[in-house]
């Protein structure tokens, strides 16, 4: 491996970098713990291991791109979540953010439920022995299709998404004999990413269907009277990345008004309130999280106070976390190709991937870390954007960091926290090979998603 520096690095004195990286961290070499998932570590060498494992073993034996995901950590958050909400809640983990059979495996044996949104999703889980009753299906245009597996198959749960929905699913569970439990999923005209929330008057979106105008009370009212459907609850999701509990207040405030405005009209307790998911996670240094606990005991602490208030029983709280479970447990590896210094501006750092793997920086403007972990570096901090190998100018991957000015073709660098929304959004742009997921743990490594091949192309491509 070429360990020499490309030439004469840029100055960059005059160039302010965006997002979080205001100023270099005063030590490259140390892995700030909360961005890393939880065996992450630097051996003697230097050089990153995760589960046991050095990272160059790792990229050795699996190539670069990929992602690595520790599994101890992932059931480790898995069981946190459990345990801080109990029994008398449910933790729905949200498949979109990624989901395989090894992850309903783990699931299942950490006792968790699943939310699914496709039936795609919905025959992983199956196929993988999450059983239905643990399954809720989400989506705002669930096919009839979808609803015949979804309904057949047993799932505990269907979340209503819209007024067509309420009478398609009744007409199906009717068909097939059954009686579906179902929620209503409400817009309570919130909307909450990371430090605030917007209140919006009205809801210009395509989920659920608005408290706003009486549309909710009406829907509940259709479902109340279809035999096919079991209405247990209401469900409200309001955003996603979102550190700052005031926005679920405003939502659990509202969803447990609508439920006392049922019972007032019809004299029926619906048992159930979902708040959804949108936990955040952190992608920098500078994002501060909260733990499980302290985020079932704020939910729980505003649920009962407003169902006092309202003189209702408590319902049976869910809430469904994607990204807070398996965001932190998996970086992507990549290995380092073309350094390009630019005078006066930055350094662009070409990886072996790009937005085919990660679409999250290029989608929604996202803040990533990004190390050098094949071996130390007691270089200068140089600034760098980290970009992939596709033909588009917006294919980035971390926006602006500090790498070590002696970075080199053949290192090996992480961007940690893409567990969640990168694999599972990855795409084959430019015919680009969807990267294996390999699980890690005690010392072991195993591919629970393999690399796609030139050959899986070509299979697609019927000519
Ligand atoms: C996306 C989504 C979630 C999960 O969001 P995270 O940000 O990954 O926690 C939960 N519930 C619903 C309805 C969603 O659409």
């Amino acid at each position: 491996m070429s360990r020499s520096a490309h030439p004469a690095g840029p100055r960059h004195a005059d160039v302010v970098p965006e997002g979080h990286y205001a100023a270099p961290p005063a030590d490259l070499n140390i892995l700030d713990e909360k961005v890393w998932s939880r065996t992450v570590t630097r051996d003697a060498d230097g050089a990153l291991t995760v589960g046991g494992i050095e990272v160059a073993r790792l990229a050795e034996e699996f190539g670069t791109p990929a992602y690595f995901l520790d599994e101890a950590d992932f059931r480790a958050r898995c069981r946190a979540w459990a345990d801080a909400f109990g029994a008398d809640a449910d933790v729905y983990y949200a498949g979109k953010a990624f989901l395989s059979r090894a992850i309903v495996r783990w699931l299942r044996e950490e006792g968790l439920n699943l939310d699914v949104c496709s039936g795609g999703e919905l025959t992983t889980a199956l196929d993988a022995g999450m059983p239905a009753e643990r399954i809720a299906f989400h989506g705002n245009n669930k096919t009839v299709d979808e609803i015949e597996r979804a309904v057949s198959a047993g799932v505990g749960r269907i979340v209503l998404d819209s007024f067509q929905e309420i009478v398609r699913v009744a007409h199906v569970a009717q068909r097939l004999g059954k009686r579906q439990r179902v929620q209503i999923r409400v817009t309570v005209g919130v909307e909450a990413h990371t430090h605030e929330f917007i209140a919006t008057a009205h809801e210009d979106q395509k989920f659920g269907i608005a408290l706003a105008g009486g549309l909710a009370a009406e829907a509940v009212r259709r479902a109340l009277t279809l035999d096919g459907l079991e209405l247990t609850g209401i469900h409200s999701h309001i955003g996603s990345q979102i550190f700052d509990m005031a926005g679920f207040e405003v939502s659990a405030r509202r969803v447990v008004q609508l439920l006392a405005e049922v019972r007032d009209e019809h004299g029926v307790e619906l048992s159930e309130i979902d708040l959804g998911g949108g936990l955040g996670i952190a992608y920098t240094s500078g994002d501060d999280p909260r733990e499980p606990h302290e985020i079932a005991k704020a939910l729980g602490d505003i649920v009962t106070r407003e169902c006092e208030a309202a003189s209702l029983a408590t319902p049976r709280i869910s809430v469904e976390p994607g990204r807070a479970i398996v965001g932190p447990t998996a970086f992507t590896l990549y290995e380092v190709g073309t350094i390009k210094p630019l005078e006066g501006l930055r350094t662009y750092v070409s990886v072996d991937g790009g937005m085919s793997d990660n679409i999250r920086t290029a989608l929604y403007d996202a803040e990533y870390s990004v190390a050098l972990v094949s071996r130390t570096s007691d270089a200068e901090p140089m600034l760098v954007r980290v970009v992939g190998k596709h033909c588009e100018s917006g294919d980035i991957v971390v926006k602006d960091a500090f790498l070590p000015a002696d970075l080199a073709p053949g290192d090996l660098i992480a961007v940690p926290a893409t567990g969640a929304y990168c694999r599972s959004m990855a795409s084959n742009y430019n015919h680009a090979l969807r990267p294996p997921v390999v699980a890690v743990r005690d010392g072991e490594a195993r591919v629970i998603v393999r690399r796609e091949t030139e050959e899986d192309l070509l299979r697609l491509d019927v000519g």
